[in-house]
Formats: C-alpha cells, structure tokens, sequence
C-alpha cells in the first residue's frame, strides 16, 4: 500500500537538519519512498492521500533509556537523593510481579507515543519481553531486555540472571523477526555486578550479535564504590572488561573525567542522557557538550517515571540545553539543532538503529509525528527548529505514525482502546 502525504513543513532531522516548507512525502509500506518538495513529488497513483493542512511533521522521537514496568509507581518519591530515592523505592519494585511490569507497560506506552516517542530502548529486571510485547500490540518500535546484576551486590527480589538471558532467547524466537522489536542483554550497573557477570553478559549478547545496555557512572557515590572495589572508575572498568564497543548503550554518564570521555570516544559506545532524572535525583549535569565534541552519540532520555516523572522528550530537549546553559554560564551551549539531534538521529545512532530510524529520509522506517505548530510570524526552519526545543509539547501532536501505520490520530489510539486498558488496570488495583 502507498500513502502520499502533503502540504506539511518538514523537519527531516537529517545529517544537514534539511526542513521541507511545503513537502510531500511518499510511503510504500512502512518505509519512505519519497520525501521532497510537493511540486517535485513523482507522478504515481497512491492508494490513499493525507493532507496536512500545513502542519509540521518530524521523526518520531526516541526515548533511549526508560523501565516502562514502573510506571504504575509514578510520584512514589519526590524527595531525596539518588541513594535516599533507591531506598524508598526498593520495597514497590523488588516485589513487582509480571503482571504488574505489563501495566506499567502499557501506561508507559501509550504516554510515550502520545508524546510523540516512536522508538523507546526499555529496562526492566524480570520480564526481558514484556515491554516489546506491550509496545508492538499498541504500535510502538521498541528496543527491549533485562538488566542483569548480582545477588550478593544486590539483596532485593529474586535473581535474575541467567533468567535475563533466557527470556532474551525467548523473545528472540518468537518476535525477533517483528521489525518493530529488537533486544539486547542488559547489566544493570558496574556496582551491581560483579566483574565475572559483566564479562558474562557481554559474552552471551556476542553471542547472540546483540547490544548491551547498561547504567554507567550516574552519580558521585557510585564512583566511590567502583574506584573503592576495583581501583579505577566506572568507565575505566567497563573499558577493562571489554564491554565498551560500538554495540554498547551506556545510561547517565554524568560523572566522567577525560580518561572516561577518551575511553568512550575511542570505543563508539552510544550514551543516555537523561538530564530531568539525573537533576531530580541530585545526580549532576552530564558533560554532554564534551562528549558530543568527541563524536560519542548522545540520546536523550526519560529514565522511569519514578525520577521524572513524565515520559517527555520534549521537556528532555529544552532540559539538555537549560541545564548545560546554567551551569556554564554560557549560552552558546546546545544549540536547537543539537538538541532535536539528540531527540532523533543521534539517539537512534547510540541505540544503533540509525539505519532505519531517526530521521525522514527516502529508505528509511515512515516513523512521524504531525504537529499542530502556528507561528504567528509563519513557519520557517529557524521558527520550527525553536519551536520544537523551547514551545512543543504532547499537546502539539496530533498524529503518530510508526513503520507506515497510524497509531494515534488526533487524540485517539488506532489499534487498541485505551479507555479499556485504562479501566482494567484501574480496576486491578483498586478492588
Ligand atoms: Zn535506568
């Protein structure tokens, strides 16, 4: 099937940052064919047209780092550093169920595409499928698994390695040919595993060609363990054991000195950053302007619900650039571009799914959201780049589009009815 859309303003988030101000795009199944200017677009007959009453239309955006199973514990612990936070939270997480993991799923799915996020990269501790299971029923790409960590470091809940592992081979048989899923072998930390488990984790997901993702140096006291327990820092540790490469996703990295950006760099490790959780937590600012310069892919993300407390890439962009500008003093910091970068392709860079999504352009996955964006001035590239940073919001998005698919469209879900998803988990916690 093919699907023309038109009269929009683009912002195809590619390499140059090209805007199309009165565009077309073509869609052939659910990748682009087509993307230019409307008085350009090849002659064809498409099975349906969509006007966009010129409105603007971006890559869906990328959340590269969040634990949808949490999000049924939203506003639990509004106070306190990352350490007094772990505490309060400990008891709700360590005894959550599956069942509970896919409600919080299904809460965390349907707030990130009703904002706007088509891809998400989810953590959780047991359950390495659920998210993906969640998210492609709902519509929704998803990259998915379990963060792995040891006992002895780790009292709360049960074990959950090799099990990780298990349910990662699982999801692999049954959805690894789903294009709308992909996995990884997850760590949860340098200080909750041991040096053995992290050289295990990253054998097992060679093994399997598949990613690690990992927490790496989030906050002061973990570099105090880490330096304490091995002698160096985090980085450095994760460097030593062979698990930085290019297949890597590190979440957080606030807390990095040059050997850890020169390490990073030279590895091609992918990073999260997560500016709103990371200054909820007392965490600290993350060197994202360093990394960057070093060619490090930097994404943003929404972390939990737990630390946020909302699944929103547009807060994370105006963020990202607030913070870098407030603590330096310099407003040159972060420019619009930089940050819808982080927001799309260069999330999508460190998830190492660039090649298919992060941006609009002819070959890659039809992911797009169409916003309602008026300037009272009109829409130029500068005018929609800064909105899109500074003004945007859910409330601006009207349509989301993922592998050619309608998925929500002016504030309803195609695929499933949320009401109903609503009230059953309602009910289950309530009665
Ligand atoms: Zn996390």
């Amino acid at each position: 099937m093919t699907r023309v859309l038109t009269n929009c303003f683009v912002y195809t988030g590619d390499a140059t940052h090209r805007c199309i101000p009165d565009a077309a795009i073509r869609i052939d199944g659910g990748h682009i064919r087509w993307i230019g200017p409307r008085g350009a677009l090849p002659t064809g007959v498409d099975d349906e047209a969509m006007d966009c009453q010129g409105r603007v239309v971006m890559p869906g955006l990328v959340n590269t780092h969040t634990h949808g199973g949490l999000g049924l514990h939203r506003g639990v612990c509004d106070v306190g550093d990352f350490q007094a936070w772990a505490k309060v939270l400990s008891p709700h997480t360590s005894t959550l169920t599956i069942q509970d993991n896919r409600h919080g799923c299904e809460l965390a799915v349907l707030e990130m595409l009703r904002n706007g996020i088509t891809t998400a990269c989810d953590c959780t501790r047991y359950g390495a499928d659920v998210f993906s299971e969640v998210a492609r029923t709902i519509g929704m790409r998803s990259l998915s698994g379990a963060l792995a960590n040891s006992p002895n470091l780790r009292s709360a809940g049960r074990p959950n390695w090799p099990l990780a592992l298990e349910e990662t081979k699982r999801a692999l048989e049954r959805r690894g040919s789903d294009p709308l899923c992909r996995f990884y072998v997850g760590a949860h930390s340098p200080y909750n595993c041991t040096p053995e488990l992290l050289v295990e984790i990253k054998r097992a997901a060679d093994d399997l060609g598949l990613p690690v993702v990992i927490h790496a140096a989030e906050n002061r006291a973990e570099i105090e363990i880490v330096q304490q327990r091995h002698g160096c820092r985090p980085i450095a540790h994760l460097d030593r054991l062979g698990l930085l490469d290019s297949r890597a996703l590190l979440a957080h990295c606030v807390w990095l000195d040059d050997d850890d950006l020169a390490r990073l760099a030279r590895s091609g490790a992918g990073v999260s950053h997560n500016p709103i959780s990371n200054a909820k937590l007392a965490a600290g600012i993350a060197p994202v302007p360093a990394m960057r310069r070093l060619g490090i892919p930097v994404g943003l993300g929404t972390d939990s619900t737990l630390s946020n407390n909302s699944l929103n890439i547009f807060q994370e962009m105006k963020f990202a650039a607030l913070m870098q500008r407030a603590s330096s003093l310099d407003g040159s910091l972060i420019e619009n571009r930089d940050a819808l970068a982080m927001a799309t392709l260069e999330g999508a860079r460190a998830m190492g799914w660039d090649d298919e999504i992060g941006s609009l352009e002819a070959g890659k996955a039809a992911d797009l959201i169409v916003l309602d964006l008026d300037h009272p001035l009109g829409l130029t590239a500068e005018r929609v780049m800064s909105d899109l940073v500074y003004a945007a919001g859910p409330q601006h998005v009207r349509h989301v589009m993922v592998a050619g698919e309608t998925v929500f469209a002016d504030g309803r879900f195609t695929r499933v009815d949320e009401g109903e998803i609503l009230g059953r988990i309602r009910r289950h916690y309530r009665s």
